[in-house]
Parts: structure tokens; sequence; C-alpha cells
């Protein structure tokens, strides 16, 4: 059965698309069978893999409204076995539209439960505010990897997301955890790098992943090419920082179901 993980950080600019569509790209190239769904009505990982935004005919908006079913939404292997579930820039209507929908905090886990079965790893690409669609993804998920970017007011905002994060684990998902904090845009000769890990470190006790992702130009320039950054250049510091974390997300969730079995 699929495990479903949302990356998400109401903070802007963190990284969230970009591991989103190059942790899961790096999971595909490692055999995995990934879903990534974009949340996000700015549509960054669907222009990221490649998908013309603008001539999306069905979204994650008609899907969550019922207007459309999965098939119809689904772009299948968009790279081989990493499919896609695009967003448009109608999404950002879904917070008003689902206002006075029923139980409108599970639509999106009605979904995806459904597609587990299907898929090794269900990544959801989050929006970067904690609305009506992000809270849908901590319903949905089993966990949230949470990047941070490594500069000086990386930590404003972290406390009102784990805030958020256990009011649903309280309230509406008890299943979700964090899997773990990324460091994203990583300067290791920079102290203030490494003031924002150890403040992290010291301060939360939750997991942080031993791969951190440094600052590479290559993987800014890779969605204007609509290609993950292991096919734009798989040689770059990037791509190879990135298909280190899917192996470590890879072994995490080998050795929690070792645990569990
Ligand atoms: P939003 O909150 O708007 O959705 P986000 O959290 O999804 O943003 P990204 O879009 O992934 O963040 O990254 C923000 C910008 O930083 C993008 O231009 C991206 O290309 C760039 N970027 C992300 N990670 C890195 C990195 N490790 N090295 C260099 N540039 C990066
Ligand atoms: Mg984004």
């Amino acid at each position: 059965m699929g495990k479903i993980i949302a990356i998400t950080n109401q903070k802007g600019g963190v990284g969230k698309t970009t591991t989103a569509v190059n942790l899961a790209a790096s999971m595909a190239k490692l055999g995995k069978r990934i879903l990534l769904v974009d949340l996000d009505p700015q549509g960054n990982a669907t222009s990221g893999l490649g998908i013309n935004k603008q001539e999306v005919e069905t979204s994650t908006y008609e899907l969550m409204l019922g207007e459309a079913g999965f098939k119809q939404a689904l772009l299948p292997n968009v790279f081989p076995r990493l499919s896609l579930l695009p967003s448009s820039i109608d999404l950002a209507a879904a917070e008003l539209d689902l206002a006075s929908a029923e139980r409108k905090e599970f639509i999106l886990k009605k979904i995806l439960e459904k597609q587990r079965k299907n898929f090794d790893y269900i990544m959801i690409d989050c929006p970067p505010s904690l609305n009506t669609l992000t809270i849908n993804a901590m319903c949905a998920a089993d966990s949230a990897i949470v990047p941070i970017q490594c500069e000086y007011y990386a930590l404003e905002g972290l406390s009102q997301l784990l805030q958020t994060i256990k009011l649903v684990t309280e309230r509406m998902n008890a299943e979700l955890s964090i899997e773990g904090i990324l460091f994203t845009m990583y300067d290791g000769r920079t102290n203030l790098s490494q003031d924002v890990v150890e403040n992290v470190r010291n301060n939360l006790d939750l997991y942080i992943y031993k791969t951190k992702i440094p600052r590479n130009v290559r993987l800014a320039e890779a969605p204007s090419f609509g290609l993950p950054v292991i096919q734009y250049d798989p040689r770059s510091a990037g791509a190879v920082s990135y298909m280190k974390l899917a192996r470590e997300v890879i072994k995490i969730n080998k050795k929690a179901k070792k645990k569990e079995a």
C-alpha cells in the first residue's frame, strides 16, 4: 500500500515544489511508482514536469469539486513511473468553492485513499498557506516533509505550522506524523546555514534528514526546461543530493515497515 506524504510549509519559496518534483522523480528513478499531486494554484510542480498549465483541462480543482474523476485528471507516466495530478489556476477558487462542502477537509483523502494500491508513494506539493487545500493535504497524508530554507528568517512561522499539524492530529488525522525536516539551499561554508540547522536540532525533537540540499543553480534552471534535475543535469550537486534524499526516504520507510511487521 502506498504511503502518502505532504510536502508542506506555509512559508513561501522554501523549496517545497523543488523537493516535491525532484524527490518524486528520484524515487521513480529508483523503481518506485510515484503519484505527484499538485495542490498549489501556482502550478509550479505541473510546469516543472513540462506540462503547460494553461492547457490542463482537468486539474486537481475539478477533481476536488467532484466535477471529474481521478482517471480524467491523471496524467500517467509523465516520466517513467512518475504520474501527475496537475493543478490549474482555478484551484485558487477552491477555498471559496469548498466553503460549504460537507467534510471539506477530507475531500482529497477520499480521492487518494482509493489510489494507494496503484502507487508506492503519493506526494502532495502544498501551497504556501495554511488554507483548506493544505488542511486537505494534511488530512490525506500519513506524514509530512517540512522543507526549511537555510536563511535568517527560516524558523519564522514554523511554530504555527507545527501547531497546525498538532491540531490536525488531534482532531482530524491521528495518523499524521512529521516524517522529517529537510534543509534546503544549504551552504555548509556559511555560519548562517549551520546556525539554522543547530537551532532546529536543539529546539525541536524532530527527525532531520541527513541529506541536506545545497544551493545549486541547476535546481533553479531545470523547471524552465520542464525537467526534473536528474534529467536536466544528472551530475549536478542538486541531482546528486535529491537522489541521496530519495534513498534516505526509502530506507527510513523500509525500516518503519519492518518494525510494523
Ligand atoms: P512556493 O511557496 O511559492 O510554492 P516553494 O516553497 O515551492 O515556493 P520552490 O518553488 O521550490 O519553493 O523554490 C523557490 C525558488 O528557489 C525557485 O525559484 C527555485 O527554483 C529555487 N530553489 C529551490 N531550491 C533551490 C536550491 N536548492 N538551490 C537553488 N535554488 C533553489
Ligand atoms: Mg511551490
